[in-house]
């Protein structure tokens, strides 16, 4: 038996610091993020759909604004004190760099967290969707630039 995947895919401007890179990945910089939310069900809802993509969105949407004009830095970044006082949008990583894959799996683990199955969902416009029984989040994937980007899957099954 197969299953429907359905996809949802966010935008954002967002910079950090590796401050382990040996090169130029260690001064602060920025990306145009783009996101990839990819979720699957085997069955449809009662209107025919795996997931309303407006539910999707709006639960997603919260997450990315974090990042919005953020600047990821890691919690053992000697400069980090500095970088706080720069930026009141600092979201720091405890004990890692904030490269995309590190990004990645914490918006994974963050979206699986609140796609449980039966959670409402208000959308800005007011109305709500249930999230379906059975929905599955399949993975993220994080576009740093247009030829790089990192993925984390849930484990197959
Ligand atoms: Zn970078």
């Amino acid at each position: 038996m197969g299953f429907y995947r359905i996809a949802k895919t966010f935008e954002v401007e967002y910079a950090h610091r590796l401050s382990k890179h040996p090169e130029r990945c260690r001064f602060p910089h920025g990306h145009r993020l783009r996101i990839e939310v990819v979720v699957r069900g085997r069955a449809l809802d009662d209107n025919d759909m795996v997931c309303d993509y407006k539910a999707l969105k709006t639960l997603v949407l919260e997450l990315v604004e974090e990042l919005d004009h953020g600047l990821g830095v890691s919690s053992d970044d000697p400069h980090r004190l500095m970088l706080e006082e720069m930026s009141e949008r600092l979201l720091v990583f405890e004990g890692v760099d904030p490269t995309t894959e590190v990004l990645v799996k914490r918006l994974f683990d963050e979206i699986s967290g609140r796609l449980t199955p039966g959670r409402k969902v208000v959308t800005p416009s007011g109305v709500t969707y249930t999230v379906p029984q059975g929905l599955q989040l399949e993975r993220v994937r994080v576009w740093e630039t247009s030829t790089s980007w990192a993925e984390y899957t849930a484990d197959a099954g």
